[in-house]
């Protein structure tokens, strides 16, 4: 005889599927701003287990893009330096250590507060950027590279001049506030007060133009508000935050079908899933939230979202321990040439891991796929510290599939965040092109979501203070993954 199961019914004011940066982050901003229940769903048994566990930890503020034909990434993470300082710093004041500090009387900047504990980590991220006696230029034979690498590297020189030198004065009327796009884009000129180096960048600069037989060319080398950020950390305290607030998280959780109420506007009733433990259940909420970074597929076509999914696998090589002490990368108008350093730590238990992230960051070209080869990253960390340095560290690779949304009206924001509704429906779908703008996400997010549901906006009256809340802390260092090489290690150990 077939046994009969019952199905678990739960309705709450908000479910957000899936819990990577984008859904935890979304699921925190709106339970401090409003009394709604919140349900966050996950697949995997831990949350930030997917592309938010993987990543190179890059706080982006804007250098990578800076020497982008078009300004709108630039911008995009510019603004997003904004919003952290205005959205989390206050809020998050024992971790959070970005603020606005004044560097001439009544003149004031962004800066990373150093803080062991902190979010983002103080070591800067050098911006090497090459000019024509470079290798990749003095080699070619054609002339139209040395002027590209010139109009490359005066759009870097004056859009971080603008944003982060002596120019734009980010305190106004005690709020913080970012340059605009038209400040960025109408500045000219060289001077730059961001140049700085260490030798230790010189002499890897020099490495690298030993390795190609010719003399140490003339990098421009910037001092950037970019760094490495922990990861874990930063979702840690985003889900104490929330537990704190009394979001409830799910994980292990399958989803098997949205149903949809196909009359009039399309609504989705109900979501049919099966918990961690195989059993059934169905979900009903006012607003669900799609934040399934690349899970997104099997919900399109029920959802009706006619955006094109780009998928593209990257690759990222960990080196432990360290290769070298300084973040770095090598920007050019070659993507070959592209590079990237980056030092990460983490702990486990008493043990501590300072390693370093390979990896290369030139700008995709559209409908190029991106290559999964890490040869190329072989070979230009062999060029930076030497073969012997390089093989003598523990070395592994991983791919990671980078996931972004192209509409046509959208095409210009892709890599930074898609947020799509509409305005009769019930539902969110949201994807951010990076974990460095979950502050503008969560923000914008729930500007829509004051567009989709009514609900009464409410205001943290004090800081969040994790220190107090042992037990909350705890609960969430649980639910969270560690980041994945430091998966790896303790595998390995
Ligand atoms: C190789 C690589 C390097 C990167 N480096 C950086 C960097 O240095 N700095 C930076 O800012 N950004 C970086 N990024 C981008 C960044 O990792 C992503 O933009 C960000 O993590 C996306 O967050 P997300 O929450 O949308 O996706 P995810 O972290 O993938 O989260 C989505 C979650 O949804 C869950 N899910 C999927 N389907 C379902 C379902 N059906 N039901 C329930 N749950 C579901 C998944 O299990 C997952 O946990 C990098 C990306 C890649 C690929």
């Amino acid at each position: 005889m077939k046994s009969i199961q019952a199905s678990e019914i739960e309705y709450v004011d908000v479910i957000v599927v899936g819990g990577g940066i984008a859904g935890i982050s979304i699921a925190e901003f709106l339970a401090r701003h409003s009394n709604l229940t919140i349900k966050v769903l996950e697949k995997s048994p831990k949350l930030g287990n997917l592309a938010s566990g993987k990543l190179e930890g890059w706080f982006h503020t804007g250098a990578l893009y800076s020497g982008q034909d078009d300004a709108q990434t630039f911008i995009n993470c510019v603004n997003g330096v904004e919003d952290i300082i205005n959205l989390y710093s206050p809020y998050f004041s024992e971790n959070c250590n970005i603020n606005l500090t004044e560097k001439h009387p009544n003149f004031y900047t962004p800066t990373i507060i150093p803080n062991p504990q902190g979010w983002f980590n103080d070591q800067p991220v050098y911006i090497i950027h090459p000019k024509a006696d470079a290798p990749e230029i003095s080699s070619s034979r054609l002339k139209s590279d040395a002027v590209q690498i010139n109009i490359q590297r005066n759009r870097v020189l004056g859009r971080l001049e603008v944003a982060y030198g002596k120019q734009h004065n980010w305190k106004n009327h005690n709020t913080c506030i970012a340059p605009t796009y038209a400040q960025v884009e109408n500045h000219e000129g060289l001077s730059c007060s961001l140049r700085q180096s260490t030798q230790t960048i010189r002499n890897l600069c020099s490495q690298f133009d030993y390795s190609y037989g010719i003399n140490p060319s003339d990098y421009e080398i910037l001092h950037t508000l970019d760094c490495s950020m922990n990861t874990s950390k930063i979702l840690r305290d985003l889900v104490a935050s929330c537990l704190t607030q009394g979001v409830t998280f799910e994980t292990g959780v399958t989803i098997d079908k949205l149903l949809m109420d196909r009359y009039g506007p399309i609504r989705l009733k109900s979501l049919i899933c099966q918990t961690q433990q195989g059993l059934p259940k169905r979900l009903k909420a006012k607003l669900f939230i799609f934040a399934v970074g690349e899970g997104f597929k099997p919900f399109l076509s029920d959802l009706q979202i006619r955006a094109r999914l780009k998928r593209s696998r990257s690759a990222m090589v960990v080196a432990y321990p360290a290769l070298a002490h300084n973040n770095f990368v090598r920007m050019s108008t070659k993507n070959r040439f592209h590079f990237n350093h980056f030092i990460q730590q983490r702990e486990k238990g008493k043990q501590k891991f300072i390693y370093s992230m390979l990896a290369d960051s030139g700008y995709a070209r559209d409908g190029e796929e991106e290559g999964v080869d890490i040869e190329p990253i072989l070979e230009s960390a062999e060029r930076y510290f030497g073969q012997e340095k390089l093989y003598n560290r523990h070395l592994f690779s991983y791919e990671c599939v980078k996931t972004e949304f192209i509409s046509e009206e959208e095409q210009k924001r892709r890599y930074s965040y898609w947020i799509e509704s509409n305005p009769q429906s019930n539902y969110l779908c949201v994807l951010p092109g990076k974990f460095s703008f979950f502050p503008t996400v969560a923000y914008q997010a729930y500007q829509r979501i004051k567009t989709l549901i009514e609900f009464e906006e409410t205001f943290p009256k004090t800081p969040f203070d994790s220190k107090t809340l042992k037990d909350i802390k705890e609960q969430a260092a649980t639910l969270v993954a560690d980041s994945y090489p430091l998966q790896i290690f303790t595998q390995a150990t």
